[in-house]
């Protein structure tokens, strides 16, 4: 049976998601409406192009010298709308000895993912607020479906990088910090936690789009507020990093 997918674009040589060098891949389609969103071109389920997971596979194939410290990363969009076509291309990757990392917002049910992460190695896990009304506010979605995606990560010693987005006057709050550094201290598959500097050079694409873009005013994370954030994570053990400025 031929498994296809509808991607937004690939990147054959990135170094923001994931160990190493990687053939990331992003999918089309997002259930989440995040407010920073650096990709909202990859909202619509309808858009982006048809791909077989063979045809895929036949791509990435040709940078697997390149990548062989790396991996491929299949981002998006949120990859959990398309099950099956990320299992299928993990699973491929799996046979041809690549390593696989998953990057998702959490958002999809634990009988849907278990299935994508028996050919998982890393999941990159968005958790982009503690406090559920921040995350609501930030992703127009519940938090509940990440946390317990998270647990259940947790649960079967799944490795795990978390990333979390600082916005200055949105996600800043030392108490939402506070909630997901505890949180996170409590998960012993986290093998790292990056801190992720909101900037403004995504909004471009909401103008180009026709969209409201309601953080025009926000200023980008200050190198302070990035430090002071890395250090409520590092008093409670959690081992963090700063990240890229990208926001997922
Ligand atoms: S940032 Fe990621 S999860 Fe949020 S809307 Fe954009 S693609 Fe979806």
């Amino acid at each position: 049976m031929t498994v296809t997918g509808r991607i937004h674009s690939v990147e054959t040589c990135g170094t923001l998601d994931g160990p190493g060098l990687r053939f990331v891949i992003f999918t089309q389609g997002c259930p989440l409406r995040c407010l920073y969103c650096h990709n909202p071109d990859c909202r619509e389920v309808t858009g982006g192009t048809e791909i077989t997971v063979d045809e895929l596979i036949t791509e990435i194939l040709k940078y697997k010298n390149y990548i062989k410290n790396g991996g491929v990363t299949i981002s998006g969009g949120e990859p959990m709308l398309q099950p099956e076509f990320v299992r299928e291309v993990f699973r491929k990757c799996k046979k041809n000895g690549i390593h696989t990392a998953l990057d998702t917002s959490g958002f999809t049910t634990i009988e849907l993912v278990k299935p994508v992460l028996e050919f998982t190695d890393l999941v990159l896990l968005d958790i982009k607020s503690f406090i559920p009304e921040t995350y609501r506010k930030v992703t127009s979605k519940d938090l509940e479906p990440t946390l317990k995606l998270a647990r259940y990560l947790h649960e079967i010693h799944k490795p795990t990088w978390v990333r979390f987005v600082l916005v200055p006057d949105l996600t800043d709050a030392d108490e939402n910090i506070r909630g997901l550094a505890d949180f996170v201290a409590t998960l012993d598959n986290i093998e790292r936690l990056e801190v992720l500097p909101f900037h403004q050079m995504g909004s471009y694409k909401w103008e180009e789009l026709g969209y409201d873009y309601a953080l025009k005013e926000t200023p980008p994370a200050s190198p302070t507020q990035v430090s002071n954030t890395i250090n409520i994570f590092k008093a409670k053990g959690v081992p963090v990093f700063a990240g890229a400025a990208i926001a997922l």
